[in-house]
């Protein structure tokens, strides 16, 4: 068996391996610490393998770990001159889960072990702190208890509170050592009551059994929900790190804290971090006690202080990014427990990577890669409207920014319930927890009463990019009866309030926002990002309000504008009904003739805006039974206006009913169908072109595209249509418009006879949503049945109408490029619809060596940065 345990101090014979896969995040980290000369306590890893091996042999912890593992105890004993189990001088161990990524608060952690009835005495002995020695035993009790024994942690926090009420005190800190004394036998009561069992005196069940649990604990439900959510493969286990344990609760000269090496709201340079003197491990994190600001340690313990500020600026070297650490002080002596890259904002990430490119500690490739894409929808999206009435009922910290506003609810259960109804909602909590994440996900935004800015809200909120106000102690929330009362306002659940985790208000009803400015920043990373990026990146767009947007947003062209958005405007529908409802020829093409301006003028406001760059147009694709009147009053409406019977219409719209409208008359069958109303269509964009020649505007590339075709003949007939109008729009102009003529690859038909059809395309537009439903004979929508439990069995590793399938869907979008390209080597090959903004997609399209991604306004940042990094990975 090859080697499982690792020490972090390279004394003696160990090698100094590293690396995150064996060590998980953690242990690798402390490695690295040591490595450095920082002071950490010494300590070993159980390497993610042996949790490996743990879940294939029955989960025991295998025989090879247990001897080796007593063998570095021995060495941990040696350097502290303290002995595991000793009753003059007993060392306590940690043994803390830590797996390859950060999972913060995800697995379990449990202090102080190697505590008993006996080394209890011994440690309250050694230190003439009884105080000290009977907290940290309970503690132990408690973590040992919850994580261990299973037993829920409300029953000791019960037994705390209550006892706390009786003395009439409010603070832990104020409880004594006779009343740990007694709490601890209070424990011991309820737990011999659930297990049957004593709480175990013997230390080496204690070791074991809580290397057992962390082990466990990769599989429990948080955990794996964690996972999911995250994508992080089930297989990988956790490691187990097994440590020294330093006392931050030993007095005034004693403190535990948490910081970043900088700001990671919003990136700026500055300590930022908060601690707590005379407390221990999760004390600050759990919200319990409102800690105090890092600078204030400037005071408080100055000569730590600057210890930490060489340390922060050390770490920072060495990784190369924004760190998150974690310290304890005992006695004055500063020990590092913790360091990993820290979670930030969006607007963090980017302000971070811009200043390590200027202080040179990273490349602008690095930079590049630093910012997750998906993240930018928090920047991009709308804030709060200055000029907006906004009535106040609370505030806390700004602990996550953005602003989200929805319908409050108490429980992450209820926020998850209304997330399938599509309603949005601002969770609010005393404090979360790790239980709370499926909510917290579900949730639009996160409103806490409890806990600073790193808080398990605020980190995990920053994390996934949603608005948190944190610690707002105005507000009283009443689990029970559904409501919070602030000043004299009340908030039952479902009333609806607005959060700017920007600036920590909490506001009633629901406030507008309007659009963010962007950070020079942010536009710096962009243009690095162009700088490397081969593919282009169009919108899809049919407004010129939307239009204006993207190309703000740097849109190359548009990729795809859906003509029939553009009929469904309240003084066109008649015309686009009467159309349809036209019994001959002639009636249709009257009401096509009405409909030509409106098309005209559409396309010249968008070919304006686009000033030059290429717009692809798609003809009508829905069935016309879409623009039909669906109520009778809409009927009776419509026969009004078109002086027809109600009946006429009815049995026209009986008549054009479709079992399967997806698989029906639509894309180019109306073409085929209805020849005019594709032509009228043309005659739109190229009398628009005229006109804008007329007034001197740049020139658009205007690409037709034909939706739907799954045969050479198809596009054959429909290319023919377009070429024969755009001959008559040039003579009767007497100018020259250079055009191209174009198809979706939509159907799985299309991609294998790609050949043939490229014959008479100048380019191919992946429709991948229409594809995607194809390929896997999947409506999208009525997957969201079945979807879930697809993902849930492993069947899809995502939503494939979220993340291209590669290999399948991409599989016929890789034949369709090499065979198209094959019969025209200048073939342009983009891809239109959600995938197109999606940045595994993005990285898909490069590597299938299309041309351009087309993705919504809003996203058009995103796939700019996705494709720089899809490149730079690409090269990598
Ligand atoms: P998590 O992964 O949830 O952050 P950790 O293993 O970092 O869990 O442990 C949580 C906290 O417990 C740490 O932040 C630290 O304050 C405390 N802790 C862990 N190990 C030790 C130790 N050896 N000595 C003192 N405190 C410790
Ligand atoms: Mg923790
Ligand atoms: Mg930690």
């Amino acid at each position: 068996m090859e080697k499982l345990i690792f020490r972090f101090n390279n004394q003696g014979s160990q090698s100094s391996f590293n690396s995150k896969n064996v060590l998980g995040g953690k242990g690798a980290n402390l490695v690295q610490m040591a490595k450095l000369g920082l002071p950490v306590p010494p300590g070993f890893t159980i390497s993610t393998k042996a949790c490996e091996y743990f879940y294939k042999g029955s989960k025991r912890i295998p025989k090879k770990i247990v001897t080796e593992s007593k063998k570095e105890i021995k060495i941990i004993e040696k350097i502290t001159k303290k002995k595991f189990g000793d009753y003059q001088n007993p060392l306590l161990v940690s043994v803390r889960s830590g797996a390859r990524v950060s999972m913060p608060g995800m697995m379990d952690t449990i202090l102080n072990l190697g505590l008993n009835d006996k080394t209890v005495i011994a440690l309250k002995n050694k230190t003439s702190n009884g105080r000290f020695a009977k907290d940290s035993y309970r503690r132990f009790i408690q973590m040992y208890s919850t994580v261990v024994l299973g037993i829920k942690s409300y029953f000791f926090e019960e037994l705390i509170e209550n006892y706390k009420l009786t003395k009439g005190v409010i603070q832990d800190t104020e409880l004594e050592e006779d009343d740990w004394d007694g709490l601890i036998e209070n424990f011991k009561e309820v737990i011999k009551e659930k297990t049957k069992k004593k709480f175990p005196q013997d230390i080496n069940e204690q070791l074991w059994g809580a290397i057992k649990a962390v082990f466990l604990s990769w599989n429990s439900k948080r955990a794996k929900i964690y996972r999911k959510i995250n994508h992080i493969p089930d297989h990988w286990g956790t490691a187990v790190n097994v440590q020294a344990m330093v006392f931050g609760n030993m007095g005034n000269d004693c403190a535990t804290g948490v910081a970043f090496t900088r700001n990671p709201s919003t990136g700026k340079k500055e300590l930022f971090g908060e601690y707590l003197i005379n407390a221990q491990g999760e004390d600050v994190v759990a919200g319990t006690r409102t800690p105090k600001n890092l600078l204030s340690m400037n005071k408080s313990m100055p000569k730590i202080f600057q210890q930490l500020k060489k340390i922060f600026k050390q770490l920072e070297n060495k990784y190369k990014d924004m760190q998150d650490i974690e310290f304890t002080i005992e006695n004055n002596k500063l020990w590092m427990l913790q360091t990993r890259s820290g979670k930030r904002t969006a607007k963090a990430a980017i302000k971070i990577a811009v200043d390590m490119v200027k202080e040179k500690l990273i490349s602008n490739k690095e930079a590049i890669l630093r910012v997750n894409p998906n993240t930018l929808d928090t920047l991009l999206h709308p804030a709060l409207d200055e000029k907006a009435e906004k009535k106040i009922i609370a505030s806390g910290l700004p602990a996550s920014p953005g602003a989200a506003s929805g319908k409050v609810t108490f429980s992450a259960d209820e926020a998850e319930r209304l997330k399938e109804q599509m309603q949005d909602t601002i969770l609010v909590r005393i404090e979360t927890s790790p239980e709370d994440i499926n909510g917290m996900h579900a949730a639009k935004g996160i409103l806490t009463a409890r806990g600073g800015m790193t808080s398990h809200a605020a980190v995990v909120a920053r994390g996934m990019g949603k608005p948190c106000v944190s610690g707002s102690s105005e507000i009283k929330i009443d689990y029970e009866n559904k409501l919070f009362k602030s000043d004299d306002h009340e908030i039952k659940e479902g009333d609806v309030i607005t959060i700017d985790g920007g600036s920590g208000k909490v506001m009633l009803g629901k406030v507008p926002t309007v659009k963010p400015d962007i950070s020079e920043d942010f536009s710096k990373i962009m243009s690095w990002a162009d700088q490397y990026r081969k593919l282009k990146v169009r919108t899809n767009s049919e407004t010129p309000a939307d239009t204006k947007i993207a190309r703000d947003f740097g849109a190359e062209g548009i990729g795809l504008c859906r003509t029939e958005h553009m009929f469904f405007d309240e003084k066109r529908i008649i015309s686009v009904r009467q159309m349809i409802l036209s019994k001959t020829l002639d009636d249709r093409k009257e009401a096509l003739a009405k409909l030509l301006p409106y098309q005209r003028n559409d396309f010249i406001e968008i070919f304006k805006i686009m000033n030059g760059l290429p717009v692809t147009v798609r003809l009508l694709d829905p069935p016309l039974h879409e623009f039909l009147p669906k109520t009778d009053k809409d009927i009776d409406d419509v026969a009004k206006e078109l002086n027809m019977s109600h009946n006429d219409i009815k049995s026209r719209i009986i008549e054009l009913h479709e079992q399967n409208p997806m698989l029906g008359h639509r894309g180019c069958r109306l073409g085929i169908s209805f020849p005019e109303i594709y032509q009228m269509q043309c005659e739109a964009i190229f009398e628009a072109l005229a006109e804008c020649k007329k007034k001197k505007i740049k020139l658009v590339m205007p690409e037709i595209m034909i939706p739907l075709v799954s045969t050479a003949a198809e596009i054959q007939i429909l290319r023919n249509l377009v070429d024969k109008t755009a001959e008559e729009i040039q003579k009767k102009h007497s100018i020259k418009i250079k055009y191209h003529v174009g198809t979706m690859i939509e159907l799985p038909r299309a991609a294998i006879r790609a050949k043939d059809i490229a014959k008479y395309a100048d380019f191919f537009s992946f429709g991948t949503n229409d594809l995607t439903q194809t390929t896997f004979g999947i409506s999208r929508d009525d997957s969201g049945k079945f979807l879930n439990d697809y993902v849930e069995n492993k069947i899809f590793n995502k939503d494939p109408f979220v993340s291209i399938d590669e290999r399948g869907v991409g599989e016929l979008i890789k034949i369709a490029a090499e065979r198209g390209r094959l019969e025209k080597k200048s073939l342009k090959l983009g891809i239109c619809g959600e995938h197109g903004g999606d940045p595994a997609s993005i990285e898909f399209c490069e590597k299938a060596k299309l041309n351009y991604v087309s993705c919504s306004p809003y996203r058009v940042p995103i796939a700019r940065l996705s494709a720089a990094q899809a490149y730079l990975k690409k090269k990598k």
